[in-house]
């Protein structure tokens, strides 16, 4: 096993949203960054979780001059298909706000940033495994990590960005003591569930007695539901026939297509800071510094 020694200005541990976002703006700032991910990328490029990007994300990509390489999907429609206890209520944004946010599958933008990033000249290395941060408190921190052929590398740096997810490496290497997590439980969970069933509606949300449903497409072919469930329930006590039941109990009106269910997680939901953001030379980005619940992160 050899050992290779460089240098950048940032390493960026993760190629999710907030990574690849960064690298790209680096990029275009004239600041050397290196990505590294510890996934491949065919299944990063695949990898299904949100569908909606917001206004405001919407709008940084546009003042970076990368939303027509970005942004896929298609635009908020301007009114929301809103029920409660079954009956259609008319829901109309107040404000243009909402105008600039896209329907737009995760996976399509993260495939998007990828290209541009890489198209551009940007170092992004996937399959890297172990990665550890070394001395983040002095003046050069280091990132080992070992490479998809298994070999060692270390990178010398001047910023680290934990753009590693909830579970990543990045935080983890902060002492304990030097965090405070600050946590809102909202004491129920959504079970989430994906399923090749075209949306009767670009997105539907419904209140009703039984507790809150949604549904959004995801591309011509496919749809997220989301349904309000209690804390202690599992995934196997959710059959198909059941999830149906709920949705079209809640929603007032059947399903047209139900089709094959492909996933269904429960999220218990909760919104997460950490504070502070950053250790000596070490910043979180995206779900490794906050979480927030299913949309809108
Ligand atoms: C079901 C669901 C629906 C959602 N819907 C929406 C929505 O509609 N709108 C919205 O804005 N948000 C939504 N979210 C939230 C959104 O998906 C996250 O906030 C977003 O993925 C966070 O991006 P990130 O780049 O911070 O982290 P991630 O996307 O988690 O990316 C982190 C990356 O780091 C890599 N990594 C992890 N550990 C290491 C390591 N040790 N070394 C190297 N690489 C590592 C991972 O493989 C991953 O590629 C949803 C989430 C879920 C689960």
């Amino acid at each position: 096993m050899s050992v290779m020694d460089e240098n950048t200005t940032v390493v960026i541990v993760g190629s999710g949203v907030a990574g690849l976002t960064l690298g790209n703006f680096l990029l275009r700032s004239g600041i050397d960054c290196v990505v590294l991910e510890r996934q491949s990328r065919e299944y990063v490029e695949q990898r299904q979780r949100a569908g909606v990007i917001d206004s405001r994300a919407a709008r940084m990509f546009r003042e970076w001059g990368l939303a027509d390489r970005v942004l896929g999907g298609v635009p908020f429609e301007p009114v929301l298909n809103f029920r409660i206890d079954g009956e259609t209520r008319p829901f109309k944004y107040m404000t243009d706000d909402h105008g600039d946010g896209r329907f737009c599958p995760q996976q399509v933008l993260v495939r998007n940033l990828i290209d541009v990033f890489v198209g551009d000249g940007g170092d992004l290395r996937f399959e890297a495994e172990d990665v550890e941060l070394e001395d983040i408190t002095g003046p050069r921190p280091q990132v080992r990590y070992r490479d998809s052929g298994g070999m060692t590398r270390t990178i010398t740096c001047d910023f680290i960005a934990g753009c590693d997810g909830d579970h990543g490496v990045s935080r983890a290497s902060i002492p304990e003591e030097e965090l405070t997590r600050h946590s809102h439980e909202y004491g129920y969970a959504w079970l989430t569930v994906l399923a090749e069933a075209p949306s009767n509606h670009q997105s539907m949300m419904a209140i009703h007695g039984r507790g809150f449903a949604g549904q959004f497409a995801r591309g011509p072919q496919a749809s997220r539901f989301y349904l309000q469930c209690p804390l202690d329930t599992s995934v196997e006590e959710w059959t198909d026939d059941r999830i149906w039941e709920e949705i079209e109990a809640r929603f007032g009106e059947p399903v047209a297509v139900k089709g094959r269910i492909s996933s269904k997680t429960l999220v218990p939901l909760r919104s997460v800071v950490h504070d502070p953001m950053s250790h000596g030379r070490l910043y979180l980005l995206g779900d490794a510094a906050h979480i927030v619940p299913p949309m809108s992160a």
